[in-house]
């Protein structure tokens, strides 16, 4: 397995990276203790799994803590590379976004506090709010760059007009949005421009919240309180005619002697905009098998193939 260069920075991980809103994510996962989180960590430390994406509000909080404790106790911190994320602020009113300079210079040095180190590789704006011109919101994160405190700069959940404001200056490196085989709009609305400005774009939901690693049937429930119940791919007509598309990529895993999830996952990473992944995992042998799609490689056939069932 090789190393690649996240586009648009000088970050060299490996392609399999780690979605840590399960790591202390107990406003999400409650029955996600933090003893739990820390043992994914330390799987993903022994496979090599080096690309971490993280945020303030994971926890709120409790996900850069207990990333912050493993790197130390373990002194593994440049073994790493992590991104983090903030643009939540929490208000009498209830929660906001909150994109302005300062707000987001001061969550670079809270978010080092909890994770424990004095630079950050990758920092992405998690959501545009309505009154930062977008230009200056970046120009703060750029500052931390040019004095090393932050790596590379990324936005996420922002619109390819946000995108573009944004970028100005040209100080964007990278772009995080949902996106999966199920979920493409990310191709038509934010490729174009990435693909012109030499950026890299990280999808998040790769798995469609599990639905693409093929493990669910018809006949699979879900506990009560669980996100998936509300979601829209998760329900009646669309669940199943989401679950008989997946179905179709048991055959070819089947051929190349491998999971539905290290093939959708190697299909990513067939995309000149995608240069790593970061499925989230709520057991540590689904770190360790995830780490596994690094290995899968997808004949042009192949990409053609899974690309049209999922058009
Ligand atoms: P995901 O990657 O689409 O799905 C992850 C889920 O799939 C796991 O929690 C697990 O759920 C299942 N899974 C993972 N590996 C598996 C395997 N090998 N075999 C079987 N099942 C497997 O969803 P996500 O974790 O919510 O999102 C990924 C990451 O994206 C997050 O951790 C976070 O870092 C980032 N994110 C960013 C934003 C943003 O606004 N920028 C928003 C959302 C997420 P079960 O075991 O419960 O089935």
């Amino acid at each position: 397995m090789k190393k690649i260069t996240i586009k648009g920075t000088e970050l060299d991980v490996f392609p399999i990276g780690l979605g840590t809103n399960a790591v202390g994510g107990q406003k999400y996962y409650p029955n996600i203790t933090d003893e739990a989180g820390r043992e994914f960590l330390r799987k993903a430390l022994s496979v090599e799994m080096d690309f971490w994406d993280t945020a303030f509000t994971y926890g709120p909080k409790r996900s850069e803590e207990i990333i912050g404790e493993v790197l130390a106790a373990d002194k593994a911190r440049h073994n790493v590379v992590l991104a983090s994320k903030a643009a939540h602020q929490f208000t009498e009113d209830g929660t906001v976004y909150n994109n302005h300079p300062d707000f987001l210079q001061e969550a670079v040095k809270e978010s080092m506090e909890r994770l424990q180190t004095d630079f950050i590789d990758l920092f992405y704006i998690h959501f545009p709010d309505e009154d930062t011109p977008k230009y200056e919101a970046v120009g703060a994160l750029q500052e931390l760059k040019e004095k090393g405190i932050i790596r590379a700069i990324g936005v996420s959940n922002f619109s390819a007009k946000q995108l573009a404001e944004a970028n100005q200056d040209g100080y964007v490196d990278v772009v995080q949005d949902h996106y999966n085989l199920l979920t493409r709009g990310a191709e038509e609305t934010l490729f174009p421009y990435i693909n012109e400005h030499n950026m890299s774009f990280v999808p998040y939901f790769p798995f469609a919240s599990g639905l693409l690693t093929g493990k669910y049937t018809p006949e699979t429930t879900f506990d009560e309180g669980d996100l998936r119940l509300n979601k829209p791919d998760f329900q009646g007509g669309k669940w199943q005619e989401n679950l008989a598309k997946v179905d179709k990529l048991r055959d070819i895993a089947t051929a190349k002697n491998c999971e539905v999830a290290h093939l959708v996952l190697a299909w990513y990473l067939t995309r000149n905009e995608i240069d790593v992944v970061i499925p989230g995992a709520k057991t540590a042998a689904q770190i360790e098998s995830n780490m596994k799609a690094a290995e899968v490689e997808l004949d042009e056939s192949e990409i053609i193939v899974i690309d049209s069932l999922f058009r």
